[in-house]
């Protein structure tokens, strides 16, 4: 696989950049399931570069954005909705701060949706949604599960003119190749005054530095990373101003904290059972969950 090399950063475009961490991932080997939501092979991870002025982590070299695409479109992730009823949780919790904000009767663009639990949740509190997934699969299953009908395809895909009162983009930005671009792009799309929620892992973290190598958001799917300062940077640049960060909490099942571990459990169907069954609430630290409003 052929990758690019860059000699700017992809946040503020400044050109002075220093080694930040060493690559495991061999492009020759990549498969659309090295993509998959729920891939549990930690420790691969990009070689990675940090920009002096605005410090956001990127991959360099890194994929084409139309080979990402092409991993996204294939992408089929079965587990993703055995885990529905954590991760709906996870997005109620965001639905009732993003409550406190924004009367709930709006229009709400969810882009990277996969199977549409938040997008499910956000319609049962009265949004009127729209949702944005590149898989095909899942974009299937979202209809399946919840009778909901997501759009095949990316933001390059939406009409320009369409604008919402709100803009998710739940553990996404850390997948795109030019995130800069993607932001001009929902900044636009966001009505003044609308609001723009993120999710995404904090390279700045404490979690993070402390496991090093080790961290468990270093995954193939991870191309970038964002801490407080590049994602200030990013935001500020598009007009956004931040007003409220929060630490991501995770609800997790055993098994899924489990099969994180140790992989083989996958085919102990007895015990699966038993650990689907216990609920644990982490909060690691790790993530930011951000709300930003666009300037009038
Ligand atoms: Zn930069």
């Amino acid at each position: 696989m052929k990758l690019k090399h860059r000699t700017s950063c992809p946040v503020c475009e400044s050109t002075h950049f220093t080694a930040f961490m060493e690559g495991t991932v061999d492009p020759g080997t990549l498969r659309t399931e090295d993509f998959k939501i729920t891939d549990n092979r930690y420790g691969s991870l990009w070689t990675f570069q940090q920009c002096d002025d605005c410090s956001f982590v990127f991959s360099n070299p890194c994929l084409h954005e139309d080979a990402v695409l092409e991993f996204y479109s294939q992408l089929e992730d079965n587990e993703y909705s055995d885990e529905a009823e954590g991760r709906g949780k996870n997005f109620k919790t965001i639905l009732k701060r993003m409550a406190k904000i924004q009367t709930p009767d709006s229009t709400l663009l969810d882009i990277g949706a996969a199977s549409g639990i938040f997008l499910n949740e956000a319609l049962h509190s009265g949004y009127d949604v729209t949702g944005l997934e590149p898989s095909e699969f899942l974009v299937k299953e979202a209809k399946r599960l919840y009778g909901l009908d997501i759009l095949q395809g990316t933001i390059e895909d939406l009409d320009e003119n369409l604008s919402f009162s709100t803009v998710t983009c739940l553990d996404i930005i850390e997948h795109l190749v030019e995130p800069d671009a993607f932001m001009s792009r929902v900044a636009n799309m966001i009505k003044p005054g609308g609001l723009l929620v993120i999710v995404t892992p904090d390279i700045g973290s404490i979690a993070s530095r402390l496991a090093g190598k080790h961290w468990w958001h270093y995954r193939i799917a991870h191309i970038n990373f964002f801490n407080t300062r590049s994602l200030e940077r990013l935001l500020g640049k598009h007009g956004f101003d931040i007003i409220k960060k929060n630490r991501y909490t995770w609800n997790f099942s055993a098994f899924y904290l489990a099969t994180r571990i140790f992989p083989s459990i996958n085919n102990k169907k007895s015990l699966q059972k038993i650990l689907k069954k216990i609920n644990f609430k982490l909060q690691l630290f790790d993530s930011w969950e951000i709300y930003a409003r666009k300037k009038n």
